[in-house]
């Protein structure tokens, strides 16, 4: 069982680059290259001013075989944070999915960046993780989410709690099932230092015993890592007992069964 959506995506990477049907055709390609019909454009809300409707209105007319959803990453970075949120708010009705996510703790860079180890340095690794996943509940109680991305990215540089994750994480996941709201399932671990699935699988497990539901997702920088390692992804999705994933419309979530894929 291959999934056959990928609800987290940057066309603009890591640089501001308006949409228009030069940037974003190649995602659409690479979509349907690789068998995936659902794709939500999820670029961080720092990029805000490069989104464009009507160029994706443009896009998806020429591509009527793929959903192509509006999304963004929401983060609650010191600086753009707030900008990005009344973004967010402000285009509502445009956007189809919101991703909430957490790439700062109390320094003014991502701790999930290359060299900032340092930020865990000398610090108790347990609460390091209970400040996160804090964090990570305050985005989900935003309002203006309606999935948490890579939800144990605290893992990514390969520290590990003391304590059993699952107790720490267990207040985080009662918030994100009494809100309906959705967790991804990102391939994007395995491609860093952790190696590991985002998040791992005993959460996975325990998000489902709660009744939440997931998005599969790459974090694709590129169009050519969308939908990266899938067969993998679905054979974790199988060994969990996931036979749906959910998609988006206008914030309006339907869980579609993996096998009619
Ligand atoms: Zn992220
Ligand atoms: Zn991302």
């Amino acid at each position: 069982m291959k999934p056959f959506s990928d609800y987290h995506s940057h066309p603009q990477g890591h640089r501001l680059q308006p949409y228009d049907e030069a940037l974003l055709q190649p995602w659409a390609d690479s979509a349907r290259a690789k068998g995936l019909t659902d794709i939500a454009l999820t670029d961080h809300d720092r990029y805000h001013a490069g989104v464009d409707f009507d160029a994706l209105d443009r896009v998806r007319a020429g591509n009527p075989d793929l959903k192509i959803r509006a999304g963004i990453e929401l983060d609650t970075d010191p600086v753009s944070g707030a900008a990005g949120r009344a973004w967010v708010e402000k285009n509502w009705e445009h956007l189809d999915f919101v991703l909430g996510s957490v790439h700062h703790l109390e320094a003014a860079e991502m701790f999930d960046s290359a060299g900032q180890e340092s930020q865990f340095a000398g610090r108790l690794i347990d609460e390091i993780y209970a400040d996160y996943f804090l964090r990570v509940q305050r985005q989900a109680e935003s309002g203006v989410v309606d999935c948490l991305s890579h939800l144990d990215l605290i893992k990514i540089h390969g520290h590990r709690p003391q304590t059993d994750v699952l107790t720490l994480v267990e207040s985080l996941l009662q918030c994100i099932g009494a809100r309906g709201l959705a967790i991804e399932i990102s391939t994007a671990g395995w491609r860093k230092t952790v190696g590991e699935i985002y998040p791992e699988k005993k959460i996975i497990r325990r998000a489902r015993e709660l009744g939440i539901p997931f998005t599969t997702a790459s974090d694709a920088h590129s169009h050519v890592q969308l939908g990266e390692d899938y067969d993998r992804l679905g054979a974790v999705l199988e060994e969990c007992g996931i036979r749906e994933v959910a998609v988006y419309e206008r914030h309006r979530r339907t869980m579609v069964p993996l096998s009619r894929a």
